[in-house]
């Protein structure tokens, strides 16, 4: 099995894990509302589940075909797998002069940057030519080497990213610059789904894209609250915890959801921008955020930071919490101060 079927395979057993729970918990149908399930579907290199509350069968359906529609729309805007998305167009023109982007992008990239300082660049999007290295390596058995992660680091640095706000313009400041959306573009995409499934008006809903998720409104149990189930790391079955939502967002980031593997040692692949390895403190991070953007780009963020700073950085963060799983106590949480009030007693 390749690198890329474990990922799949990994993604397919949350999201089953999620979508199960979330039915298990629904209580018989409302007199008014009833929710509708939608899943399964791959999109954004991972399976997405969507759940819909309304009061009649042609809502929940058209809500959540506008969810499905736009997470399509914003994958082939910012994945860098797509030769023809957007992304792939910054990265290939955007050294030669500014390259013009929709709204869309640019609101992302300069979300991202705002990440970058907040994280004294922990998250950072320029780590681009660095994770294809890892990427590579995965595929070839053999750890970058130091001259080449040296070269790659050259094109490393938030600050060397333009960003022309009147203009809507993006442009590198280096040669070998590559833009890496993999850390926030999910998160920006169930955000956006959730807009859909309200504009089409359902009563409640929830988007779960490779375990970044968002939830609004009537529950299927018709409460309100979204139960959610953190998963396990590998070998370990059954959820951890289970977690109540309310109009809010989760995400997760860990080295047990995605990875590569390289001499028979698992790497995580999310990557400290500041000395280009591989980040291994942590093996899970949730956080509990507004919006399911926030949630995404500070998973990410924290895996890097590491637990002290990491938590220190989410205390920092009003309506945010974390919830983490240091990778030397494998079965050990260690939470923010709100955290508690989100986990079911
Ligand atoms: P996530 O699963 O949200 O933590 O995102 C991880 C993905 O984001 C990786 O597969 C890379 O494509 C990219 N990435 C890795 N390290 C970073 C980082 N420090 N900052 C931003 N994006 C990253
Ligand atoms: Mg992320």
């Amino acid at each position: 099995m390749n690198n890329k079927t474990v990922r799949m395979l990994v993604s397919i057993a949350i999201i089953v894990v999620v979508a199960l729970l979330v039915r298990n918990l629904a209580a018989p149908k409302g007199p008014q509302l009833q929710s509708g399930f939608g899943g399964g579907r791959l999109v954004m290199g991972t399976f997405a589940n969507i759940t819909a509350v309304a009061s009649d069968d042609e809502t929940i359906k058209a809500s959540i075909e506008a969810a499905f529609d736009k997470l399509v729309e914003v994958d082939e805007m910012m994945s860098d797998y797509k030769a023809d998305s957007e992304l792939s167009v910054v990265n290939r023109d955007a050294f030669a002069g500014p390259v013009k982007v929709s709204d869309e992008l640019f609101e992302v990239l300069k979300a991202s940057v705002d990440y970058s300082r907040k994280t004294q660049g922990a998250f950072d999007i320029t780590v681009g030519p660095v994770v294809e290295l890892w990427r590579r390596a995965a595929k070839d058995g053999k750890k970058p080497g130091e001259e080449e992660l040296a070269e790659a680091r050259a094109g490393v640095g938030y600050e060397k990213l333009i960003l022309d706000e009147e203009n809507k313009t993006v442009r590198f400041a280096v040669v070998g610059m590559k833009l890496d959306l993999g850390a926030i573009a999910k998160g920006y995409g169930v955000d956006r789904a959730i807009e859909e499934m309200k504009k089409a008006g359902a009563a409640g809903g929830l988007v779960d894209v490779g375990g970044d998720i968002c939830c609004f409104g009537a529950s299927p149990k018709f409460d309100n609250i979204w139960r959610v189930g953190l998963e396990a790391p590998s070998g370990v079955s059954d959820y951890l915890l289970v977690l109540k939502l309310s109009d809010t967002a989760i995400a997760t980031s860990g080295d047990y959801r995605r990875f590569v593997v390289v001499d028979g040692r698992r790497y995580s692949h999310i990557i400290d921008p500041a000395t280009t390895a591989s980040a291994g403190e942590l093996t899970s991070v949730t956080v509990i955020a507004a919006r399911a953007m926030d949630a995404d780009a500070l998973a990410t963020a924290v895996s890097v930071m590491g637990r002290a700073k990491g938590l220190g950085l989410i205390e920092s963060i009003n309506n945010a919490e974390a919830i983490i799983i240091p990778a030397d106590k494998k079965l050990e949480f260690v939470k923010t101060s709100g955290a508690d009030a989100y986990i079911r007693k």
